[in-house]
Parts: C-alpha cells; sequence; structure tokens
C-alpha cells in the first residue's frame, strides 16, 4: 500500500511511525511533514489545505490511501477532492467535519440525536451573551463558534474575561459547565461500523495542577485506569452509534476519526465537543499501545470495509507523551531556536524545522516536541517519558511536570 499523510505536527508524526510499522505499507508519503516524519517518510512540499494540490499529487504518487491529520484539510473539503479523484481516504468530508468546524452544528446534531451534552445557546450580540452567562451561572464556558486550533475556549469565574472572549469571537457558544474527569475517545468509523481506541485523558492547560490559559494539549497518557469498566460501550450505545446514525440520516455520513470528548458528570458521560480527527497529543499514546497494523485499520475505514476488520489488539501496559512547549506559548511563542538532545526513540517532533545552512534542528511552532514513552505501568511509563524530555535542549522552553500523577497517585474519583 502507497499512503499519502497530510499535515507536519506531532499527531502526524505519530500516525507517520504507525503507518511505517505497517508492512503492508510499502511507501508513505508526508506534506509538508516535519523533520522527524522526513525520517520514515518522502516529504512533499503542498499545501496540506489546498482541495486541488493535494488531490493532485495523490494520484502523482499513486496513493492507496490517503490519511488525513489535521482539521483544516478536513473543514477545506481535500477529503472530497480526493476521494473525487477515486482514492481512498481517512477522513470525512468538509459537510461531515463541521462536527469540529461549528460548535452550533455539533449541538443541533447531538441534540437531534439524542447525545448526552451541555445545555448550549449561541450568542451573537452582548445582550443574549449576558443572558446565557447569567442563566448557566459561574464557571462560565464560552467557546469560540468555529475553527480555533483548540484554543477558542474559555472558562473563567470571571464575568468580564467571558464577556470580552465572546466580543472578541464574534459568534459563540456559552454552555453550562460540566463538572468531572474528562476522558478523550477516538473512534474509528466508515459511516457505520465504528472501532474505539483506547480512552486517554490529555491536559490542557499550560500550568501544573491544570492551572493558567488553555493550550492545544501538554501531555496525555492512556489507558485509564480509573475509568468505569463499560465506559467504552456505553459511550458507543449513547453517542457515537446515534450521531453516526444522525449523519447519515442528513445524508452527510461521517468517516473517519470521530473524536469524543468527555465529562464524567455525576449524571454520566456528557459530550464536551467532537473533533473530526486524531486528537494531539493523545494520539501519541494511543497509537503506541496499538498492535494492530494502524494502515489496514484506516484503510478499512476509507473503504467502507470496517465491519469485516478483525478486533484490535493492544499492547499490555501504558504510554505516556510529555509535549516540550517553547517560551512564550501558548500566547506568543518564540521560534527559531537550536534544539539538541532530540535525536532519539520516542522524541515526537510537533514543531520543529531544519536550518538550510547546517541541517540543525530549530523550535518552529508553540509545541516543539513530546517525549513519549511505554512501559509495563503508567509510572513506569511516565519515568520513562521525563527521561527523554529531560534530554532535550530548548532555552526557554516549558513543560509540564505532572502529566498522568493524578491518576499514578489515585486521585482521580467518578462521580456516582
Ligand atoms: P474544547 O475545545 O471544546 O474541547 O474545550 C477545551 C477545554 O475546555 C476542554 O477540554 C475542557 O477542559 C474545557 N471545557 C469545554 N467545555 C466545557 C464545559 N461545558 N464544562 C467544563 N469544561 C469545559
Amino acid at each position: 500500500m502507497r499512503v499519502l499523510l497530510l499535515g507536519g505536527g506531532g499527531r502526524e508524526h505519530a500516525l507517520a511511525l504507525g503507518l511505517v510499522g505497517d508492512p503492508a505499507v510499502e511507501v508513505l508519503f508526508a506534506a509538508p511533514g516535519n523533520p522527524g516524519i522526513a525520517g520514515v517518510a518522502e516529504l512533499r512540499q503542498v499545501d496540506p489545505a489546498d482541495p486541488a494540490a493535494v488531490a493532485a499529487l495523490a494520484v502523482e504518487v499513486g496513493a492507496d490511501l490517503v490519511v488525513i491529520g489535521p482539521e483544516a484539510p478536513l473543514v477545506a473539503g481535500v477529503a472530497d477532492a480526493v476521494r473525487a479523484k477515486g482514492v481512498p481516504v481517512f477522513g470525512p468530508s468538509a459537510e461531515a467535519a463541521r462536527l469540529e468546524g461549528s460548535k452550533t452544528f455539533a449541538k443541533e446534531v447531538m441534540t437531534a440525536a439524542g447525545v448526552p451534552t451541555a445545555r448550549a445557546y449561541t450568542c451573537t450580540d452582548a445582550q443574549s451573551v449576558g443572558r446565557a452567562l447569567d442563566e448557566f451561572g459561574t464557571p462560565y464556558v464560552v467557546k469560540n463558534d468555529g475553527l480555533a486550533a483548540g484554543k477558542g475556549v474559555v472558562v473563567t469565574d470571571d464575568r468580564d474575561v467571558a464577556l470580552r472572549h465572546a466580543q472578541e469571537c464574534g459568534r459563540v457558544v456559552i454552555e453550562e459547565y460540566l463538572s468531572g474527569p474528562e476522558v478523550s475517545l477516538f473512534v474509528v468509523t466508515d459511516g457505520e461500523a465504528a472501532l474505539p481506541l483506547l480512552p486517554a485523558q490529555d491536559f490542557k492547560r499550560v500550568g501544573d495542577g491544570d492551572t493558567g490559559p488553555n493550550t492545544g494539549g501538554m501531555g496525555a497518557y492512556a489507558p485509564l485506569p480509573w475509568a468505569p469498566p463499560g465506559l467504552v460501550d456505553e459511550v458507543l450505545a449513547d453517542v457515537v452509534h446515534p450521531t453516526l446514525a444522525e449523519m447519515r440520516r442528513r445524508g452527510t455520513p461521517f468517516a473517519g476519526l470521530l473524536y469524543v470528548g468527555l465529562a464524567l458528570t455525576a449524571a454520566g458521560p456528557r459530550v464536551i465537543e467532537f473533533n473530526a480527527r486524531f486528537g494531539d497529543p493523545e494520539t501519541q499514546v494511543v497509537l503506541a499501545l496499538l498492535e494492530t497494523p494502524l494502515g489496514g485499520l484506516l484503510h478499512a475505514a476509507a473503504t467502507g470495509t470496517l465491519a469485516a476488520h478483525p478486533p484490535l489488539r493492544w499492547r499490555d501496559g501504558a504510554a505516556v507523551t510529555v509535549v516540550v512547549a517553547a517560551e512564550g506559548y501558548p500566547a506568543t511563542p518564540r521560534t527559531g531556536d537550536v534544539i539538541t538532545g532530540a535525536d532519539h526513540p520516542g522524541v515526537i517532533h510537533a514543531g520543529t524545522a531544519r536550518r538550510a545552512a547546517d541541517g540543525a534542528l530549530l523550535s518552529a511552532g508553540g509545541r516543539v516536541l513530546c517525549g513519549t514513552a511505554t512501559g509495563p505501568d503508567l509510572t513506569a511509563a511516565r519515568d520513562a517519558a521525563y527521561a527523554l524530555v529531560r534530554g532535550i535542549e530548548l532555552a526557554g522552553s516549558h513543560h509540564r511536570t505532572d502529566i498522568a500523577a493524578t491518576a499514578i497517585d489515585g486521585r482521580i474519583t467518578v462521580p456516582d
């Protein structure tokens, strides 16, 4: 199988490693890729969000499968353009990707499908914003309606901060606060059949103890020792299958990766958000534990044959990833600094570039690298991931020191 992978972040480096680990994958191309992905794939300089350019590249390289990593190409209709050329693609159509592209659309689908989620209002003016904030009370949850790279959500007790975020975004979804531990569940689907991956947890806030602003994600671990037995089956029955059925009913079936972000509240699991692609950095830990060949799995979803796919196999043990972020991230990340100590198995490239003059590795994004490791249990995996992070030198960089700590210490409780 010849595979073309779109994107150039940590998620795509993890996907690339998974794909080349599948004996059925003969060649991997990536556009644009990154210096980490360059170690396992042939890079092509094509804008991944340009539908015509990607479709042409897929034909040129003779791709049997195109895997779309980030959300922007999906919302731009890249999957539609590639499919129109007769090339199987892992990733939903632009219409179906609206589950991620518009929080209002996602709420409409959830309501129609009877999916448990936070009550919410879409607001475009100060008056309706004020009314919604007062109805739900603190903590206030204000979400940019469109794509915001994981940073469009403000959760605050400060009414002025909530009002300002709403004003800056223009169109927002204001919703009730969901209290309880969060779970990321990835589901591979061809629109009808659905195969859940291992639940994971990520860390959205920049600082230890979940302090500071939201980020794209500062670390993750899997599996979740504290997750109630039966959680995945419950989410498949109450969330995933009703949502897939509603998308089929609308004539826009969702095929690809349905990311279900959940809060486990006292009233049961509630959907915080849907995404239309793998989450970053949870992908790094989930794929580190997946034993089933990745290319075959994604190809089955892309060709509508997932019902015939064998059950997924998982490695024993646990995986942890810790993000090394650039100075100033998430507000104003500094880029262009030299990185050393990154050349180790398990170091995933998220925002890096090579200096043309001498090939030195440079920081090129807010989230720069992820130290990713597996181990017989969470403690061993965590210690190995931090050992990788300690070996990385990047001036001004920062990382959280408490990834997986509450799970290891048994401090996460699911409300009854
Ligand atoms: P989202 O981009 O929708 O995943 O939101 C980013 C983060 O904001 C989530 O991971 C949660 O930590 C938090 N969040 C979003 N919506 C809610 C909610 N209704 N209640 C509590 N926290 C939320």
